[in-house]
């Protein structure tokens, strides 16, 4: 590979989103990636724009959720920066003009945005179009990087190839471990490598035993098994319901760790249905059923299942790594001492310490989109960014 100024590893948003700010400043860029990752699956993401709604609140909310497991400042820069979003992208809007959005768990106010339910794919065409011919793009798994002090540049190694060259800032986006779990919404693919490589660089990390489950994942129809189903149709009248039909957990303010308690609670009582409860959208109206979960609709159709008229089986799933690589501000991975590991930088869910022990539904891809561009703008200036 000829000498690039800064390696990507990592093809979700964060990986791209540090690639074109990474181009923008002016450096050569190479990107590596196995897969796409979980990005192509976000549907909305949080930005502060609703009319009730402020950057302040927006931090108290994932300060809140984050059960004091989050890094203050990371949290600043998230919800500070995630505002200059509504600048750059279309997100949807209602006729009146205000914006279309959601309510996720963990929110007080609706906060989330989204272009056509789709944000994450639609994110990621638009910055692969801009970014074509631009950025060299590199298929493989990234087995090990190492640091050549002679050149001052970093090697890392492809599958089993050594792909020496010499690239002078690496930025680390290679996504969560929760790929790794046998019933989990990820792709197999997602299991915490840049975490191992970075570590072996001296890197320290924070919070490893900190997972988020997803309360509502499908455990059934087979074809749709490991598939999420979003909880935003709890605020629009969607129901847990036990396998008597019962309903449970009415609390609507209630954060993802604490549903995904509640449905393991009522499994464990014996009222569970084949280790799941039934999540049921029937009370949902059909108008936002079919236009704002159309997806979801369609997708359940295709298995034979009405979701208007019947319910869901669902189970919590491992959905998202809440610890990682302790970075500052400016993306720097830093050592256990507090030190930036110099040409290091990481973003996106490889990174811990940003959603503390509990994560807001649409955290993640802001923070995707805010510290992907920080770091590439940071790797581009070289080593300490
Ligand atoms: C089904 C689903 C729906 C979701 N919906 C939402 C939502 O609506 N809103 C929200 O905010 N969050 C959502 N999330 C969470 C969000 O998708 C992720 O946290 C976010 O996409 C992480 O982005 P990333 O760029 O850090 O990692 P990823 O998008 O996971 O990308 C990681 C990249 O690294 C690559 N990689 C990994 N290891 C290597 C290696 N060794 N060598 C080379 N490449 C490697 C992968 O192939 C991939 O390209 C959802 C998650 C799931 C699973």
């Amino acid at each position: 590979m000829p000498p690039v100024d800064v390696l990507v590893i990592g093809g979700g948003l964060a990986g791209w989103r540090a690639a074109e700010a990474a181009v923008k400043a002016g450096a050569s860029v190479a990107l590596v990636a196995n897969g796409a990752g979980n990005s192509p699956d976000i549907h909305a993401i949080n930005v502060p724009v609703g009319a009730d709604d402020s950057v302040d609140l927006f931090m108290e909310d994932t300060l809140r959720s984050g059960r004091g497991g989050c890094e203050r400042e990371l949290v600043e820069v998230l919800c500070r920066e995630s505002v200059k979003l509504a600048e750059e992208f279309p997100f949807d809007r209602n006729q009146d003009g205000s914006y279309k959005l959601l309510q996720p768990l963990g929110c007080s106010v609706p906060r989330c945005v989204s272009i056509d339910h789709k944000i994450g794919a639609w994110a990621l065409a638009k910055i692969r179009r801009e970014l074509d011919g631009k950025v060299q793009l590199i298929k493989g798994r990234v087995t090990a990087l190492s640091f050549n002090s002679q050149l001052s540049a970093f090697n890392f190694q492809l599958g089993d190839v050594d792909a020496a060259g010499e690239v002078r800032s690496v930025v680390i986006a290679t996504g969560g471990w929760c790929g790794k779990y046998e019933f989990s919404d990820n792709p197999p693919e997602l299991r915490g490598d840049g975490i191992d490589m970075a570590v072996k660089l001296g890197a320290a990390t924070r919070d490893m035993d900190a997972v988020q489950y997803e309360p509502t994942v499908a455990l059934a129809p087979e074809q749709l098994r490991c598939i999420p189903v979003i909880t935003t149709m709890l605020f629009e009248g969607a129901t847990f319901r036990n396998k008597d039909g019962e309903e449970f957990l009415r609390d609507k303010h209630a954060n993802k760790d604490e549903v995904s308690r509640a449905i393991f609670a009522e499994v464990k009582a014996g009222r569970g249905v084949d280790g799941g409860v039934w999540f049921d959208a029937t009370g949902v109206p059909a108008e936002i059923l079919d236009s704002v979960y159309a997806d979801t609709v369609g997708r359940y159709a295709a298995a034979g299942v009405d979701i208007h008229k019947e319910p869901m089986l669902v189970a919590p799933a491992p959905h998202t790594s809440l610890g990682g690589l302790v970075i500052d501000a400016r993306c720097r991975v830093l050592k256990p001492d507090g030190s930036p590991i110099p040409g290091l930088f990481a973003a996106g869910e490889v990174v811990g310490g940003i959603h503390g022990f509990n994560r807001i539904g649409g955290n993640a891809g802001t923070e995707t989109l805010v510290f992907g561009k920080i770091a590439g703008e940071q790797a581009a200036k070289g080593e300490l960014g």
